[in-house]
């Protein structure tokens, strides 16, 4: 049973790619880029579990869902358990996986080469803060869609486009102990803007995103 560390599931995310998707974050991050906003993401050895009970824990959503996006923290730093959630995944949905990842394409090349057809896209390099940001779901320009499948490219091209202000938005989670979670890819500045006014209305404020 391949064991897995998750930071959050939650369904749906509109804001991760095309439609209602499913969103997986792992957890833990070996990248630690400057600036990163996902910084509850990055330890290792919280979140344990295993795929078979992730499984089970997305029964209810997998049937719903319009897509899946998975990141994290840093999905590649988990090579067997990405691989073997994501087969789990391919053997109970049809639907376009889009993964993203702080690592340059070059280190992810030879996992895609073992695990052909698990991945439609992926948006690969680190975030850089002193680069702009006009391209969508991009938290730095420097960060690049490959679209891997066919499946990909009929789902998941519509992504690589310059930002539009109908997709500055953000997904808002309420956990039932006060705590806002925020799904998406902000815009400089936006996320210290919301939390002060949430921290203001007393909401502990735990950021995270696609890995920006
Ligand atoms: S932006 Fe993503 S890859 Fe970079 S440190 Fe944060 S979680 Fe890791």
């Amino acid at each position: 049973m391949t064991s897995i560390a998750i930071s959050r599931l939650h369904f749906p995310v509109t804001t991760l790619g095309p439609g209602r998707r499913l969103g997986i974050w792992l957890q833990g991050c070996s990248i630690r880029c400057p600036g990163c906003i996902s910084v509850d993401t990055w330890p290792e050895g919280r979140g344990v579990t295993t795929v078979a009970q992730i499984m089970d824990a997305l029964r209810g959503w997998i049937a719903e869902a319009d897509g899946i996006t998975i990141s994290g923290g840093e999905p590649f730093d988990q090579p067997e358990g990405l691989r073997d959630l994501l087969r789990s995944l391919r053997e109970q949905t049809p639907v376009s996986v889009l993964v993203y990842s702080g690592h340059p394409f070059e280190r992810i090349a030879a996992w895609l080469q073992r695990n052909p057809d698990l991945v439609d896209g992926l948006m690969s390099e680190p975030f850089e803060a002193s680069r702009s940001q006009t391209r969508a779901l991009r938290g730095s320009d420097n960060q690049h869609l490959h679209l891997l499948t066919p499946l990909g490219v009929s789902a998941l091209a519509v992504i690589d486009r310059p930002i539009d202000a109908q997709e500055r938005t953000l997904d808002a989670m309420f956990d039932a102990d006060g705590t806002v979670w925020f799904a998406g890819i902000p815009m400089r500045g936006d996320l210290a803007k919301l939390r002060a006014v949430l921290a203001e209305a007393g909401h502990d404020v735990s950021l995270t995103e696609g890995s920006v």
